[in-house]
């Protein structure tokens, strides 16, 4: 009687635990909502994580960007800084626009719970604009700083790898379309209607 874990390794910095219960008796007063809803309680948390990881993604595709920015202004190729090559002002401009498009994704979902509105669908469309938009950046980014990138003398490899989970947990890229489209296919959702 009792439970166990293993920790699992990934690409990552982290990784899911596998959790085994046996035989575990949980006492009536430490039980969570209501007996055999665990599942309900479980998306409710999972819904809220569909706009809070794209919020996430925002932070870390800023950050990222900004060492883009500096290091773009001071590497020197071909005689003059590279931020003055129009290759690398597009991956700069593309990246912000997508950003700013993720911003507006998440601060409607975000409206929408802080409101008691159904967040389903926004946090769909905030989550798998949200995962892209991390993946094309980080990649923009590490490609602006050359071999410097794929280094480990910088976090840009680390983060590189740890943004691919986005398109994976909490829904993967799949499971987002599956519902967007889903919501529009049955007419639960309407195209130009405020959701
Ligand atoms: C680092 C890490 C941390 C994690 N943390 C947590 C955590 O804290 N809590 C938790 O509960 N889980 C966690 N997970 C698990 C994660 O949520 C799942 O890995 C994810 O939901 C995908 O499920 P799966 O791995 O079983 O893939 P599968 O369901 O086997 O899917 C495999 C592939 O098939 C596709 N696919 C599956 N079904 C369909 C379908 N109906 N239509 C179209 N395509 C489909 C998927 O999109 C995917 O591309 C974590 C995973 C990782 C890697």
């Amino acid at each position: 009687m009792g439970w166990t874990s293993s920790y699992i390794h990934t690409m990552g910095d982290w990784g899911p635990a596998s959790l085994y219960f046996e035989n575990v008796r949980v006492p009536a007063k430490n039980i969570l909502g209501e007996l055999n809803k665990g599942f309900n309680l479980g998306m409710q948390w999972i819904g809220a994580g569909r706009w809070r990881i794209p919020a996430g993604a925002i932070g870390t595709a800023e950050r990222a960007l900004q060492m883009a920015i500096d290091y773009a202004k001071q590497r020197i190729s071909m005689g003059k800084p590279i931020a003055e090559y129009q290759a690398i002002q597009w991956m700069i401009a593309d990246s912000h626009v997508e950003i700013e498009a993720t911003r507006w994704l998440v601060l409607h979902a975000a409206w929408l719970a802080e409101n008691g509105k159904d967040t389903r669908h926004a946090s769909s469309i905030a989550k798998l604009h949200g995962a892209t938009m991390a993946n094309h950046v980080i990649d923009r980014v590490l490609q602006i700083h050359g071999g410097m990138g794929y280094t480990k003398e910088l976090p840009i490899e680390r983060w590189y790898r740890l943004v691919r989970l986005y398109r994976i947990f909490e829904g993967t890229d799949e499971i987002q379309r599956y519902i967007i489209s889903r919501n529009l296919l049955k007419g639960h959702v309407k195209l130009g209607e405020a959701l």
